[in-house]
């Protein structure tokens, strides 16, 4: 198994990140889980074991918000994985591979470190109280 990107070009910095620098690939990036197999000796192919359907813009994966928002999404999308009506084939292979997918999915989306978490509260907190 492996996890595919997907890149689609964002025709404008729509990104609602509050400290997004608006800089680098305007691309919104969109992990796909797919798995290869060996359809005939010497050629291999590959198909779509899950879409989580989170999303996050490449130009704010150093925005602690953004990254926290796209985690939220993916955990509830993994929680839902074991829950019926979801689709059973690919929730069964996943399930048990939720670390790897975690690591995998962290490797392009860093999860949020405790020092960001704290200044991410902070910040919040100061604004909170600058208005
Ligand atoms: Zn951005």
């Amino acid at each position: 198994m492996f996890v595919r990107w997907n890149r689609r070009r964002l025709p404008d910095w729509t990104c609602s990140a509050s400290r997004c620098p608006h800089q680098g690939d305007r691309d919104r990036l969109t992990p796909v889980v797919m798995l290869s197999y060996k359809a005939e000796a010497g050629v291999s192919k590959h198909y779509v074991v899950w879409r989580p359907g989170v999303s996050i813009n490449a130009c704010c994966l150093a925005d602690v918000t953004a990254r926290v928002q796209f985690w939220r999404g993916l955990e509830k999308q993994i929680a839902a994985l074991g829950e019926p009506p979801a689709d059973k084939s690919a929730g069964a292979v996943l399930l048990d591979r939720l670390d790897w997918l975690r690591a995998e999915i962290g490797k392009r989306v860093p999860y949020p470190t405790d020092d960001e978490l704290v200044e991410m509260v902070a910040e919040q907190m100061r604004s909170q109280t600058a208005q």
